[in-house]
């Protein structure tokens, strides 16, 4: 054998394996992104949703949470809500357990291996421990406010629910939590958290790499498409001019202007195919 072969079958044997992994490590996975609705509310103020909204308008808004599939793992951005004193305040028409809602699109609860939680409100992080195996993210500033300053006042934990507080302690405590440290940070291949807009104290948004491009996964940083057309921000916020810049920024990293998901506007079932009952394919 020469030893110009021998030279080649050495860089073949040593250098190709590396410049597999590297290609293993550098190529990005795909996930498809489906909308799960698990409820109605009824005859909503829209002056609730959109800043400076009119006071008589009135709509239907979905309960939703999102599940994006790829890389070997069943993800949800947000979990719905499922304890019972949720219904005492709010009339939920068609609503279906998170937990059953997700096996319309075709896995179990036990499935989930993380949960990104895009905000401590509890119509998205309720139902969080009905999903066994999930590992959660959620923004270090937002768990750090509302298990502790926020409740040292009356009017700064509006929307948070005790019960949520104490079980996602109680994940932590089980070592199933991780922080998100901030803005523009990948968690998990393909999957990148951004702050928010002040929705909540430290509310994020996801971006998700899929078939077709980036998806934002917006949640209550955008409630509505209205929102995003009419340059509004939302009516719920901390900070209405970092609502405004989270939104275009979102317009910024969305692959198409219709890759921007909202929060709570049941158009997501009309501008997506519903592919099963209260399933609607993003990408
Ligand atoms: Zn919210
Ligand atoms: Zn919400």
């Amino acid at each position: 054998m020469s030893r110009t072969t021998i030279c080649s079958l050495l860089a073949v044997v040593f250098f190709l394996p590396a410049c597999l992994a590297a290609t293993a490590q550098t190529a990005t996975p795909v996930y498809s992104v489906e909308a799960i609705r698990y409820g109605t509310i009824k005859d909503f103020p829209v002056a609730g949703l959109v800043a400076g909204a009119d006071k008589t308008r009135h709509m239907d808004i979905a309960m939703v949470f999102w599940l994006l599939q790829g890389d070997g793992r069943n993800i949800l951005v947000d979990s719905g809500f499922y304890r019972p004193q949720f219904f005492r305040d709010w009339k939920v028409a068609g609503y279906q357990k998170p937990s059953d809602a997700l096996r319309s699109a075709g896995l179990q609860p036990e499935d989930i291996t993380d949960i990104v939680i895009t905000h401590m409100h509890w119509d998205h992080a309720d139902g969080f421990d009905l999903f066994p195996k999930a590992h959660i993210w959620i923004q270090r500033d937002e768990y750090t406010y509302y298990t502790g300053e926020a409740w040292h006042h009356p009017r700064t934990h509006g929307g948070i629910d005790p019960d949520d507080v104490e079980a996602i302690v109680k994940a932590n405590i089980a070592g199933n939590v991780s922080f998100v440290e901030g803005d523009d940070q990948p968690i998990l291949p393909g999957i990148t958290c951004y702050i928010g807009g002040k929705h909540t104290w430290q509310s994020q948004y996801v971006t998700v790499h899929a078939k077709d491009g980036t998806v934002v996964l917006a949640s209550d940083n955008v409630y509505l498409y209205e929102n995003l057309d009419k340059h509004v921000p939302i009516a719920a916020t901390l900070d209405s001019q970092s609502n405004l810049a989270a939104q275009d920024r979102m317009r910024t990293l969305a692959s198409r202007p219709e890759f921007i998901i909202p929060g709570h506007d049941p158009a997501i079932f009309s501008r997506f195919p519903v592919v099963a009952p209260g399933v609607a394919k993003i990408d």
